[in-house]
């Protein structure tokens, strides 16, 4: 590999697996070969040696530090992807439960959560988006959550739809905490402070915000913990990994190591979530900006307040020119910038390991791509 490849890199808005901290990716190449003090490569060491002990350790210090988890929650590291947890949830949550589970469909991902909740248990749709094809997220007033839910269910970020829940819904039984609040945050995880008390469990798959693809987080408070059935598959129990500390089975061990290395980032480089946030806000603000100043040629698809900080979706005037949109942001090194096929258009995904250079020059193209052709 030449010298090039750092020059070489593109801004690359990928919705996921996506762009990860250059730091990052330069660390883990130094220590590829040899992870120092450990005398092997991480990828060849056992996930019961100290070295992955340590790494383990550290990571879910880190994560407890940056978002303050209390103690009364456990995490663990899994594999399959946010995908499993769709079921996974219902499994150890619904099952043997009397009430039936509440879902808020705010777009793609919380829709395919409730049709595998389906699959396992009684579930009801406390509130669906479909009507104006997930462009807004529910006011507290639309939500009816029964109180005797086993615990209800949002997707914080729907990556898809580009819309996003800027803070935790206030709805009764949600607030005073007699429904445990299940969140997927697969594509938003550690864009900000997250008030982990709020939450009963917390999900979120590495390879949008916080790591390469391989390994999903799980915060799990303790009495949910003990929800899950004997009757279940080990793997797909919750209290197994809890009881095994994540080494039920080989875990995803490289995929941990570059998690906690985005994780050092954060804390060490970025200055911890608040921070991150901050730096979140501005830089989704560069790219709304354009879109409200367009005069309608860029045209958001989520409406003015459920816009996501993190995945940036628009419109242009025709498809014909969405298509040279997305070719002329490749000449100039702007990659990854067609939409998902169910909504089409443009999607900008901006995660924390997008600098704030990338948006800017996003910004600057689109302002240049209207003015052109507007
Ligand atoms: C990407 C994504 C998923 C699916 O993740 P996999 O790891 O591919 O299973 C689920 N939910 C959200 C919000 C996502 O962005």
């Amino acid at each position: 590999m030449s010298s090039a490849t750092l020059t070489e890199r593109v801004f690359n808005f990928s919705p996921g697996p996506a762009v990860l901290p250059l730091p990052v990716l330069e660390q883990a190449q130094r220590e590829l070969v040899c992870l120092p003090g450990y005398g092997m490569s991480v990828l060849e060491m056992s996930h019961r040696a100290p070295g992955f002990l340590d790494i383990l350790a550290a990571a879910k210090r880190l994560l407890r530090e940056l978002l303050a988890i209390p103690d009364k929650y456990q995490i663990i590291f899994l594999q399959g992807g946010s995908r499993l947890q769709f079921s996974m949830v219902p499994m150890n949550l619904l099952r043997g439960q009397s009430g039936a589970a509440e879902y808020l469909v705010t777009g793609s991902w919380s829709k395919m959560a409730l049709d595998e909740a389906r699959r396992e248990g009684k579930v009801n749709v406390a509130w669906d988006g479909k009507a104006t094809n997930y462009d807004r997220l529910p006011k507290a007033g639309d939500l009816k959550i029964a109180a005797d839910a086993p615990y209800a269910y949002i997707c914080t970020n729907e990556t898809i739809q580009g819309v996003q829940f800027a803070a935790e819904p206030d709805v009764g039984p949600l607030l005073n905490g007699t429904v445990p609040l299940v969140c997927d945050a697969s594509s938003d995880f550690l864009h900000r402070p997250l008030p982990i008390a709020r939450y009963g469990l917390v999900y979120a798959c590495a390879q949008k915000n916080a790591g390469p693809a391989g390994v999903t987080v799980v915060i799990i408070r303790d009495d949910l913990v003990m929800r899950s059935q004997d009757s279940l598959p080990g793997y797909l129990n919750y209290s197994q990994h809890v009881k095994e500390d994540s080494l039920y089975n080989t875990p995803p061990t490289f995929a941990i190591y570059l998690m906690k290395l985005v994780l050092e980032w954060l804390k060490d480089e970025v200055g911890g979530l608040t921070r991150m946030h901050a730096i979140n806000q501005q830089k989704a603000r560069l790219l709304y900006d354009v879109i409200d100043e367009s005069g309608g040629f860029y045209r958001g698809h989520a409406q003015p307040d459920c816009r996501s900080l993190m995945n940036v979706t628009f419109r242009l005037p025709s498809e014909t020119l969405e298509k040279e949109f997305v070719k002329e942001g490749e000449d100039r090194d702007l990659d990854g910038l067609k939409g998902h096929r169910s909504v089409g258009g443009i999607r900008a995904s901006i995660y924390n390991a997008m600098p704030s250079a990338g948006a800017q020059a996003l910004a600057n193209f689109m302002r240049e791509f209207k003015q052109k052709k507007g």
